[in-house]
């Protein structure tokens, strides 16, 4: 056992709080019996009514995992999960790629074929896509704006695939550049062929791309702007205004010119999120200023996982990150379809550590994603709609960390007008911890544990000090009591 030493808050903590916990310097609770001080509540003391409080925003849901099942079924599987989801929180929903491609009935979108094939033409031995057909996909977007939920539209811009081979002049030799209506695009609208990949007679040069160097669209080309965004038929027009999808999430941004997006947002507008899988949170800053898009937190995503994970080392969710700076542009997520791919397992936040993750991004600023494995999983759910509420309600105000060491971190939303905020308390390590002192905000208040995780009580002194506690290798969300 560590030596016991006193110091300095602990000190004034024994000022406020007579009989205050035995903990030692690391904040472990070394009294089994001990009450940690636990000044009771009044009797009359009640939890709040959250849903009487808002912090303006909802939580997204990631829609599908990698190779979703069952095939041709997932658009009806969606809709009957949809009225849930909103009596959740959830307020926007990320489906998969909606159109056809190269690979059929197997393919999870991202080898686009016919950008307007959406389940309806019988191409690439298939008409529904793997998530179904088109009228389902249309029921399913209509259900969900009945119950005022977002739908957003995955959409792949750099590369295509499932074309015919054609004589390529640019590189003198055959690509499988040609799309048309006998080829990969039954729908016959944005026909495309060698002219509009790289190289062409616009731009005489490759893209530098790393992949599908030979398939990848030149945005540089008239034609293709037209046909992306431009025209009343443009893939952004058409979703939008025939399709009703809402917003988009651009896949793989690294592969083109941030212009691309801010053009497209210029003419269509949206919610919008891109993936740029960089950690650097500087990269995303400036992509979020190239663009006016949001983008995918992959800094905090990196932070959680180092943290929590691979150096089991909470110091480092002081680092910067994309919410710091950009709050209403991060959108913070802890898991997605990639992440969670059987090849990735060292670079995933782990199961055991996940709900703390959630824990972070649905208490923190930032707009967060929930990904579909998760919340479909049973041992999560009840757990994440209690954590989806708290984020809709109390998680709100500015941010200030309290305390953090290698194994708790203490972090707190000071709310705003009438709505009290909140105090997260991550703890990493295996058994109860307790910190004195704590500076909430909240003067004279009883205190409890929102996420359900703990029982502790206490009211905080005339100074807004009290002592917080955190199950083992768990988190509490405190606020007062009324
Ligand atoms: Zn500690």
């Amino acid at each position: 056992m560590k030596k016991f030493k006193f110091y300095y808050p602990f000190l004034v903590s024994m000022l406020f709080l007579a009989g205050a916990c035995s903990t030692d310097d690391d904040g472990n609770v070394t009294d089994p019996d001990d009450d940690g001080g636990t000044v009771d509540p009044p009797v009359a003391a009640q939890p709040i009514d959250l849903e009487e409080y808002s912090n303006g925003s909802g939580v997204m849901m990631q829609a599908f995992y990698w190779d979703v099942e069952p095939r041709h079924g997932w658009w009806t599987l969606l809709d009957e999960k949809v009225a849930a989801w909103a009596d959740a929180g959830i307020d926007r929903m990320w489906l998969p790629v909606a159109t056809k491609g190269q690979s059929g009935g197997y393919s999870m979108g991202y080898d686009v074929s016919d950008y307007f094939d959406f389940g309806e033409y019988d191409q690439h031995e298939t008409v529904p896509t793997r998530f179904g057909a088109r009228e389902e996909l249309e029921d399913l977007i209509a259900t969900a704006h009945e119950n005022n939920i977002e739908v957003i539209a995955d959409i792949v811009i750099n590369h295509n695939s499932g074309g015919e081979l054609q004589y390529n002049p640019y590189r003198d030799y055959e690509t499988y550049t040609l799309f048309n209506e006998e080829h990969g695009n039954a729908s016959g609208m944005f026909n495309r062929n060698y002219e509009n990949f790289y190289p062409n007679s616009t731009s005489p040069y490759d893209d530098g791309s790393l992949f599908y160097e030979e398939t990848n669209l030149d945005h540089n080309q008239e034609y293709v702007q037209n046909w992306l965004w431009k025209n009343e038929n443009s893939v952004a027009k058409y979703y939008r205004n025939v399709m009703g999808f809402d917003g988009w999430r651009f896949d793989y941004v690294l592969g083109y010119e941030p212009w691309v997006v801010k053009a497209w947002l210029d003419e269509v507008g949206g919610f919008s999120v891109a993936e740029l899988w960089d950690g650097n949170p500087a990269v995303l800053e400036k992509y979020v200023e190239d663009t006016g898009s949001g983008v995918f937190d992959f800094a905090t995503f990196y932070k959680l996982e180092e943290s929590l994970d691979r150096y089991e080392d909470l110091n480092g969710l002081k680092a910067d990150m994309l919410w710091k700076t950009y709050p209403d542009k991060a959108i913070t997520f802890t898991a997605n379809h990639d992440t969670e791919k059987d090849e990735n397992e060292d670079n995933r936040i782990s199961a055991e550590n996940k709900m703390k993750a959630y824990a972070y991004i649905l208490t923190h600023p930032g707009y967060p994603t929930i990904f579909y494995s998760d919340y479909e999983n049973e041992a999560f759910q009840e757990e994440l709609n209690q954590l989806i509420l708290i984020h809709n309600t109390i998680a709100t105000g500015e941010t200030q960390i309290l305390f953090v060491d290698d194994d708790e971190y203490i972090m707190k939303r000071a709310g705003e007008g009438n709505n009290p905020g909140l105090i997260l308390y991550l703890n990493t390590s295996g058994g109860i911890k307790a910190r004195t002192n704590i500076a909430t905000g909240w003067n004279s208040t009883p205190v409890m544990d929102y996420s359900g995780n703990i029982t502790y009580t206490s009211t905080t002194s005339e100074n807004g000090a009290v002592e917080l506690r955190a199950p083992a290798n768990s988190y509490a969300v405190y606020s007062i009591m009324e």
